[in-house]
């Protein structure tokens, strides 16, 4: 598909980096995309507001993801027709946001996101209608709601391989950025003046790595060049929006090449600066650990499996609690406190960057909890443990530890045992461990032949809800 693509545009030999006024037309004969292919509700969105009078398109993921043979994670429209405007053609549909106001057409739980062509800003606040559009003295677009053409749009849009239009009712592609051309050549390039683009929106940085791992392109040079320098001004950016742009870049089922990116580009450090320094003081450790909970979560969205976002962060933050307990250990504050008043400090902090709502934070507490839990297996600990619904999310995480290189001796293995164990079993394992001397938490050897085959990972845990 991509090859017949390929084939059929000729690569002009120098390419102006413009938006160009008129697109380059790409033919329902030079590519293989039909409109059968595209989510009918989205279809249908197009051509209802074609048949009102207003221009639209299919943009964005939904045509790039096609052309290279991915599955869209969802489908954007542009039109000419203002929010209120779409608004009055569907009866199923809510105009969202404010910065950035567009509109969703719901189908059951399909959403068609449909946005207003736009156009670019005025450089200075004041120089336009501040009701529409605002700017901070950095550059920085803090409202985005001035209106334009098609060309407009394309212009504003944040990456060429994102600036693809595509029209059902003749199958062409209009293709304003060489889009086209940086698919082909798997690139990711902002359209513009990067620097001045990041400037306007630093999320783009993040964006740039997640359109990389996810598509597995490079991001060209121009486009990478600033983005350490600006990755500062992520510090800006309002926690909620970057806790969705976090939950973007780390469960869309590429989670650990984006890691990668992350730390590459000096991205990671802004998101998470406790786990940022964790990581520089503790790369072996940290990075594993970190990598392993990435990996983990990739594996289970392939396998169509639940993920919540708890699990992750309670993984993405772990590193770093040891020396905030040490912190408050070194002032006389007992082992248990101490933990408790790190876990406290290190999620307020974490929140002030990307806003986790309580719903999360909630379970992350619980699963580090569980963590102290886990060792204290008398009596009847053990068999209440396993009756606690954070079991298998907490004992996962033991796993996750263990596979970083965490010395638990042989916790995990221990409760791998336990729950495949008979009644009597287990009270012989629990008897056991009333002879070892530090109820059981005490380093043990491990069984002979290295480490044993773990429960598969159903139902809770390794991310999942
Ligand atoms: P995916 O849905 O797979 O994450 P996408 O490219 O569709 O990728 P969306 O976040 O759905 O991304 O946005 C839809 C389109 O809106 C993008 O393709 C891009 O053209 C434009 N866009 C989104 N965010 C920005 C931004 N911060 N700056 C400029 N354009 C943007
Ligand atoms: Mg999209």
């Amino acid at each position: 598909m991509l090859k017949k693509l390929i084939q059929s545009i000729r690569s002009p030999l120098r390419l102006k980096r413009t938006v160009r006024t008129t697109p380059e037309i790409v033919g329902s004969n030079q590519h293989s995309l039909r409109r059968e292919q595209f989510s009918r509700n989205a279809v249908n969105v197009v051509e209802r507001l074609q048949r009102a009078g207003y221009q639209a398109y299919i943009v964005g993921g939904g045509v790039r993801d096609q052309l290279l043979g991915i599955a869209p994670k969802d489908f954007d429209v542009a039109t000419s027709a203002t929010p209120e405007q779409v608004r009055a053609e569907f009866r199923n549909a809510r105009v969202i946001g404010r910065r950035f106001k567009l509109v969703h057409v719901h189908f059951g739980r399909e959403i068609i996101e449909v946005a207003t062509f736009r156009a670019n800003h005025p450089q200075e606040e004041g120089d336009g209608d501040s009701n529409q559009a605002s700017r901070n003295e950095a550059g920085r677009i803090l409202r985005d709601n001035v209106y334009g053409t098609l060309e407009d749009d394309a212009q504003r849009r944040d990456f060429t391989i994102n600036a693809l239009y595509f029209d059902v009712s003749d199958e062409r592609i209009l293709d304003y950025a060489h889009g086209v051309h940086d698919i082909r050549n798997r690139l990711v390039r902002l359209i513009g003046d990067p620097e001045q683009r990041y400037l306007e929106d630093p999320v783009r940085m993040l964006r740039a790595a997640r359109f990389a791992a996810k598509l597995d392109f490079e991001i060209e040079k121009h486009s990478a060049a600033p983005i350490r320098k600006l990755a500062p001004m992520l510090r800006e950016i309002p926690s909620a929006r970057l806790f969705d742009e976090v939950l973007k870049l780390f469960l869309s089922g590429r989670g650990e090449r984006t890691f990668e990116l992350l730390v590459e580009y000096e991205l990671f450090a802004p998101l998470f600066p406790a786990s940022a320094k964790a990581l520089a003081r503790d790369p072996e450790y940290a990075g594993k650990l970190i990598r392993q909970a990435l990996a983990n979560t990739d594996e289970r969205i392939r396998q169509g499996k639940p993920v919540t976002p708890a699990f992750l962060f309670a993984a993405l933050l772990w590193p770093a609690l040891p020396a905030r307990v040490a912190h408050h250990q070194d002032r006389g504050v007992p082992p248990i406190p101490a933990m408790q008043e790190a876990a406290h400090e290190l999620i307020s902090e974490q929140c002030q960057r990307t806003a986790v709502p309580k719903r999360f934070t909630i379970p992350i507490r619980e699963i580090w909890d569980m963590q102290e839990r886990l060792p204290r297996r008398q009596g009847k600990r053990a068999d209440l443990l396993l009756e606690n619904p954070r079991f298998r999310a907490g004992y996962d995480f033991l796993l996750l530890r263990e596979s970083a290189g965490e010395e638990t001796g042989g916790l995990g293995d221990w409760w791998t045992d336990y729950q495949d164990a008979s009644d009597g079993e287990r009270r012989g394992m629990i008897r056991g461990l009333a002879s070892s001397q530090e109820d059981g938490a005490a380093p043990r050897k491990r069984r002979r032949g290295g480490s044993r085959k773990r429960r598969p990972r159903t139902g809770e845990g390794a991310g999942n809800e």
